[in-house]
């Protein structure tokens, strides 16, 4: 039985997620950035948060963290990397580690670049992976504390997963992702199509997430830059993958 995700808009553009296991009752919440909608979202569904994921440091994944431990009694979980800036943590995990919720067995994924000890949950039976600010919707964090070289590995092992697994990231930035993926690709039918479908959906007050990584396979620049088409697209045809990510990553910052 795969857990049932539930996502909640939490700050103007945060999403938190509840992964819920209904055989034994555990229910995971992915990233804090409000307490509030989030033990909303929990009652609404008569469910008791019994795990905190956290992915990273950055305030706008952790605001709610404390009061949503206080009010929950969930143990808090979270990268032993980030365990030095994070509020105290129940269990610190490193890259490799295995998490269990429920009947599950997640997989914790190294993603530093945005920040350094970035992780990402995998649950692989649910065929379900939480990015944060890695890899987003058609976009992918700005790289603040790593390397663009280390943001492009970070993202390849998550292009590395299972074509059919849901991406759950930390932002709805897709309009605007998808404004930028067409400088990039403007004749890709794929993405010409996911826009026209993101617009309708932000357009319907509807979330964008999650996609698909086959989706993001077929559209999302960061994720592309290793094809020929997307190298000469931005001037560097045949150099390496990561030296193209990070020109796209550069474009970005810029746009
Ligand atoms: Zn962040
Ligand atoms: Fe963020």
């Amino acid at each position: 039985m795969p857990l049932t995700i539930v996502t909640v808009p939490c700050l103007s553009d945060n999403y938190a997620y509840l992964a819920h296991d209904l055989a034994t009752g555990a229910t995971a919440v992915v990233d804090v950035p409000d307490a509030a909608p989030i033990l909303n979202a929990l009652a609404a569904r008569g469910w008791h948060a019994s795990h905190i994921l956290i992915t990273h440091h950055h305030d706008d994944h952790i605001h709610g963290l404390r009061a949503l431990a206080a009010a929950t009694g969930a143990r808090v979980i979270g990268a032993a990397a980030d365990a030095h800036r994070l509020p105290p943590l129940d269990e610190a995990l490193a890259p490799g580690d295995v998490l269990r919720l429920g009947m599950e067995a997640g997989a914790v994924i190294d993603v530093s670049g945005h920040t350094i000890g970035h992780v990402a949950y995998h649950f692989p039976q649910s065929k379900a992976v939480f990015t944060a600010d890695s890899l987003m919707a058609l976009g992918c964090g700005r790289v603040f504390e790593g390397t663009p070289a280390q943001m492009w590995d970070s993202l390849s092992r998550l292009a590395a997963l299972p074509p059919d697994t849901k991406v759950y990231p930390g932002h709805e930035y897709t309009a605007a992702n998808a404004r930028f993926a067409l400088t990039i690709e403007p004749d890709n039918p794929d993405l010409i199509s996911r826009s026209q479908a993101v617009q309708a959906a932000r357009a319907a007050g509807r979330p964008t997430v999650p996609s698909t990584l086959a989706e993001e396979l077929a559209t999302n620049p960061f994720l592309r830059a290793g094809l020929p088409a997307v190298k000469a697209s931005v001037g560097l045809p045949g150099a390496p993958d990561a030296e193209v990510f990070a020109e796209i990553r550069a474009r970005k910052d810029r746009f």
